[in-house]
């Protein structure tokens, strides 16, 4: 039994300090080292990207066979647009830009890009053609400027800049006795929710995808700094097919149309307007989460006035 004992343990030992170096890596590719069982066809084309436009088709999904996660949605996003997708915790938002991705084959029904089908196009050119920003950004333990200059490897200097400027956080890098070159990530300065958020926008501006997903961070920010955010992806989304995640309301305001997903199914679909007169659960949800928003706000002012 000792015999076995050490080299497993060694084993564990080994394998924390490959998993500790490596966790960056890790949480950036989690999703494409590990679902394996999405392949591609044999000979399958690369996609081939004219405006983007985004097709969901009776799309049905469960990650496990026994509870049915998407139950039938069919929507559109046309090219250029933006659509949000909003409704309760759990609801399956998160799992539809995972579908778009193609980390996992639906079980009926199509999504196509450009008419496409996503099972026929290569994952590779599929995950070019798409821009994330999510809705927790992993920094590699790198400079500012490598970690932004992830998004295109061969982006200058200037190109960095522009992008870190586009994304409202140019200033903020600048104040950095470092500057650009100040280390980030675990081992480096810790940024926040919203600078890291700002890092991820400026990446995908570098990039420049024709399709974006917006997964919007669940965290509460305050004010100043949801303006700031929401002024970044203003720009980013501009001209680009764009699809939200929102797990808070404010950014869907100016969708071209908000879809109302509860319990894998949409129940409301419409403009933000629109879906205020309905008075239904967009209405509800809208409401609530000012009301939350406006209590939040007003304690931050009693503690700033202390
Ligand atoms: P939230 O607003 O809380 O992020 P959401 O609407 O984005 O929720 P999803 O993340 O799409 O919800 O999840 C929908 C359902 O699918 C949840 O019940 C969740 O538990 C389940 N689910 C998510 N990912 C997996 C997975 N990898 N394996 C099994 N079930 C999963």
């Amino acid at each position: 039994l000792m015999q076995l004992s050490i080299p497993l343990n060694f084993i564990g030992f080994i394998y924390r300090e490959i998993r500790q170096g490596l966790t960056d890596i890790e949480q950036m590719f989690d999703l494409l080292d590990v679902k394996q069982e999405v392949t591609d066809k044999p000979g399958a084309p690369e996609l081939v990207i004219d405006k983007g436009a985004i097709a969901f088709r009776d799309v049905h999904f469960a990650y496990d066979p026994q509870r049915p996660i998407l139950k039938g949605i069919s929507f559109d996003v046309p090219a250029g647009k933006t659509v949000a997708i909003v409704g309760p915790s759990g609801a399956g938002k998160s799992t539809i830009s995972r579908l778009l991705f193609r980390f996992y084959d639906i079980q009926q029904g199509s999504i196509t890009i450009d008419g496409q089908d996503l099972r026929d196009v290569t994952q590779k050119s599929l995950r070019r053609a798409i821009g994330m920003v999510p809705q927790d950004t992993v920094l590699f333990n790198d400079t500012i400027a490598y970690n932004i200059r992830y998004g295109r490897p061969d982006a200058t200097d200037s190109e960095v800049e522009q992008a870190a400027r586009m994304a409202q956080i140019a200033d903020f890098i600048e104040r950095l006795p470092q500057g650009y070159k100040s280390m980030v990530g675990e081992r480096g300065l810790k940024l926040s929710g919203g600078e890291k958020q700002r890092v991820a926008i400026a990446r995908t501006i570098l990039k420049s995808p024709t399709i974006l997903i917006l997964d919007e961070a669940t965290s509460a920010l305050d004010t100043a700094t949801e303006q700031e955010i929401q002024s970044a992806l203003d720009i980013v989304s501009k001209g680009r097919t764009t699809l939200v995640i929102a797990h808070r309301l404010s950014t869907v305001i100016g969708a071209d149309e908000i879809i109302v997903l509860k319990d894998g199914q949409i129940v409301e679909r419409g403009t933000h307007r629109k879906l205020l007169e309905q008075n239904g659960l967009y209405a509800s949800m809208w409401n609530r989460q000012r009301e939350a928003s406006e209590a939040e706000e007003r304690l931050r002012q009693m503690r700033e006035e202390d």
